[in-house]
């Protein structure tokens, strides 16, 4: 049984009976949603998601690049690799770090 998320994402293909899947266990999601490419999947059920932004500096007029990294929680339906663009949602805490689930993924070529 999938449940709905409230999110305009495809459901996963494969199911999975993690507690913390936002379509298959308990896990509400709510407040951001964000895209970013994944970097690290060493951790066990973790991903580390890279963002790349650019932030005007008003004194020169230009564009500075700015990057931050997020843990978020990799449920196994979903099961991102590093080099994936996935896109995650902002959930309660996880863990000291995590406080994002992966819902999509999207395989580079
Ligand atoms: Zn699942």
């Amino acid at each position: 049984m999938v449940k709905d998320i409230g999110l305009d994402v495809p459901a996963p293909v494969k199911e999975c009976d993690d507690f913390n899947c936002p379509f298959h266990g308990k896990l509400t999601v709510r407040g951001q949603v964000l895209v970013g490419t994944v970097v690290s999947d060493k951790m066990d059920k973790t991903v580390v998601i890279q963002r790349k932004h650019e932030m005007l500096i008003k004194k020169y007029q230009r564009y500075e690049k700015r990057q931050s990294k997020i843990h978020a929680h990799n449920p196994p339906c979903i099961d991102a690799k590093v080099g994936d663009v996935v896109t995650v949602a902002e959930c309660r805490p996880l863990s000291k770090t995590k406080a994002y689930v992966v819902i999509k993924a999207e395989v580079q070529e």
